[in-house]
């Protein structure tokens, strides 16, 4: 029987083979390799015998054992096939007895399981990139120009809706592209959507709207009937950080195509960023407030800009609404 013609110390290493090496049946030599004519030490080739040393098993396997003259030749011819199978080391496949009983025929059916490699391990598959369409690219703000050049507010409207032209296309719930009255005559411009405005899609929402509104209102103005109010950047920045220059460059052409097209009689625009960005300068708000600027459309023509606190600021600051009062009184005086 292959139970009794298995070494003690034999199944003893099959069981070390198991914890050692992780071997697993295609780690076997080929069955035509495996046992040598008459002294049951098997015959490898020189790349079975690399990897029989790499997993550790070369010793082990290449050992010389007692010829075993009484086994009959098909249990002999059998065994390489069923060790594997049997999903142990080499020297327990003899104590399988179905193995040994089997047939010639029943060979065959065994090899799938038994399946042998030789030559090195196999790597792991390389990793491959998944399948995925190319997003398109980022147009850029030349190409957003372009674009906007012919557009009418409506399709502009729709444009920034689906613009991607900058990183913060990805973070926005809304793109914010302005609201208010027509004919404009004032139009108001503040840096880029807060959490409020993203939700809603609308510009100065919020208590800085309400607060903008009274502001308005107290002049005689109102976003429903003759203000516009828009933002310099259209989607929010996270954590309404300050904009990024590159974020600006992509957005400004669909603000510039707003003033062409709504040609206000008066730009107030609140907040340093946004009075820096619409003026070309670095200056302070402080610096900047109190004066008229002029600011060149499209067409060229010249539109007299005046510079305020932000609604958000003033919360903070309620003293400094004074001087917001003062901003304007100056914007409706006679320019
Ligand atoms: Fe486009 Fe302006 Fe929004 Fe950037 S911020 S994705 S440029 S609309």
């Amino acid at each position: 029987m292959m139970a009794a013609a298995t070494p003690p110390d034999q199944a003893a290493r099959t069981g070390a083979s198991r914890t050692s090496a992780s071997r697993t049946d295609a780690d076997a030599p080929t069955a035509g390799a495996s046992v040598s004519g008459n002294a049951g030490a098997p015959r490898v080739n020189p790349l079975q015998r690399l990897w029989l040393r790499e997993i550790g098993m070369e010793r082990l396997w290449l050992r010389q054992e007692p010829a075993a003259p009484s086994r009959p030749a098909a249990a002999q011819a059998q065994q390489p096939a069923s060790a594997p199978a049997a999903g142990a080391g080499p020297a327990a496949a003899p104590a399988a007895p179905a193995a040994a009983k089997a047939s010639p025929a029943a060979a065959p059916a065994a090899a799938p399981a038994a399946a042998v490699r030789s030559g090195p391990p196999p790597r792991p598959p390389a990793r491959t990139r998944e399948a995925s369409p190319d997003p398109a690219p980022a147009p850029t703000p030349a190409e957003v120009a372009e674009r906007v050049r012919d557009a009418s507010l409506e399709e502009l409207s729709a444009q920034v809706q689906a613009c991607t032209a900058c990183g913060l296309c990805h973070g926005r719930r809304h793109a914010v592209f302005g609201h208010g009255g027509q004919p404009t005559r004032w139009m108001v411009i503040g840096e880029a959507p807060g959490e409020q405005e993203d939700r809603q899609g609308l510009p100065f929402v919020g208590r800085s709207g309400q607060l903008l509104d009274a502001m308005l209102a107290s002049v005689g103005m109102s976003r429903e009937r003759d203000v516009f109010i828009a933002n310099v950047i259209k989607c929010r920045p996270p954590g309404n950080r300050n904009p990024k220059p590159e974020e600006i460059a992509a957005c400004s052409p669909y603000l510039m195509r707003q003033i062409a097209l709504l040609k206000p009689e008066r730009i107030l625009v609140v907040g340093r960023f946004a009075a820096q960005t619409l003026l070309g300068t670095d200056a302070t708000i402080g610096n900047l407030r109190g004066r008229i600027h002029r600011f060149k459309d499209e067409s060229g023509r010249e539109i007299p800009v005046v510079v305020s606190y932000h609604p958000a600021y003033l919360l903070r600051s309620p003293s400094e609404k004074a001087r917001a009062w003062q901003d304007l009184r100056l914007a409706c005086s006679q320019l």
